[in-house]
């Protein structure tokens, strides 16, 4: 399917790996310049060199941290006029609702909640005077049903998610659309990090950990990065021009509702 939007564009924040470079592997593929972002340099590099030759698009880099003011600076300095916005970053350690004291919510506020309002308040100006704009703001499935130890993600990300309910339906007279994608347990770092906290929490291996896991999902497995990027790809397209301020669930059917 041709996704109408060569030549625009993304700026994809946090996608040196996981699920940020799945988007913007997906994005490239359909002909869109990048802008990424990540703190650590390298693996930002080599990730951009191998998206430049496979795909044949422009990628600017920045390494920053998107969570700080400074970071953000200098990432919408460098990025200029975007078309596409993919928000990530990383997200908040497990725990228990006992651990966190007021400034370990005030960080997980930051990073899941604060950033991305502060890059799509930079950044939807432009795309309603171009009259199209895509957002895509990576979450959690965390939001439709919570994952007890991940507390300071369930908080911040359900703020974002409010916001955005009401903003997207600000903006899409403009031809502006903004939609959430909630990722269930994918094959990234973050999964591995949470098998390894879980095999430590219960004495077992991080193998046995993660088949643990992958048997509470209809599909049995974790979701790949590939997949996802499609996903936020298609959010971004110009087919997605109807799908107003949607959470749109990846997780093998992980969440047990009807709807
Ligand atoms: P990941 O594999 O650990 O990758 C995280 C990426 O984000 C890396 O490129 C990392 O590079 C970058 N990053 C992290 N913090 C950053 C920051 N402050 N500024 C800029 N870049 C930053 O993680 P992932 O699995 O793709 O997860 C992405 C998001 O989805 C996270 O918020 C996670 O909580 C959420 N999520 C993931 C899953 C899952 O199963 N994978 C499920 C639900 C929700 P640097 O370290 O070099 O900065």
């Amino acid at each position: 399917m041709d996704l109408g939007i060569e030549g625009k564009r993304a700026l994809v924040c946090a996608s040196s790996k996981g699920l940020g470079l799945g988007c913007a592997e997906a994005l490239a593929e359909a002909g869109v310049d990048l802008v990424m972002n990540a703190r650590g340099a390298e693996a930002l590099e080599a990730a951009a060199e191998r998206i430049r030759t496979t795909y044949g698009v422009a990628v600017t880099t920045v390494a920053a941290d998107i969570t700080s003011e400074e970071g953000r600076i200098r990432v919408l300095k460098a990025a200029g006029a975007l078309d596409i916005l993919v928000t990530n970053a990383g997200g908040p350690p497990p725990g228990m609702w006992s651990d966190w004291e007021r400034d370990d919510f005030i960080k997980a506020l930051d990073a899941n909640m604060l950033t991305p309002i502060a890059l799509m308040k930079a950044l939807l100006p432009g795309m309603i005077d171009k009259g199209w704009g895509r957002v895509v703001n990576i979450t959690s499935q965390s939001v439709k049903a919570p994952i007890a130890v991940l507390g300071l993600s369930n908080s911040a990300r359900a703020g974002l998610t409010g916001y955005v309910a009401g903003t997207a339906r600000q903006v899409a007279g403009k031809g502006v659309v903004i939609n959430n994608l909630l990722p269930g347990i994918h094959a990234t770092d973050r999964a591995v990090a949470l098998d390894t906290a879980m095999a430590q929490q219960h004495d077992m291996s991080i193998e046995e950990a993660s088949a643990t896991r992958a048997a509470t999902i209809p599909a049995a497995r974790y979701g790949t990065p590939t997949e996802f990027g499609a996903t936020c790809a298609f959010l971004c397209s110009q087919h997605a021009g109807y799908m107003i301020g949607q959470n749109i669930l990846l997780d093998g059917g992980a969440t047990n509702a009807t709807l």
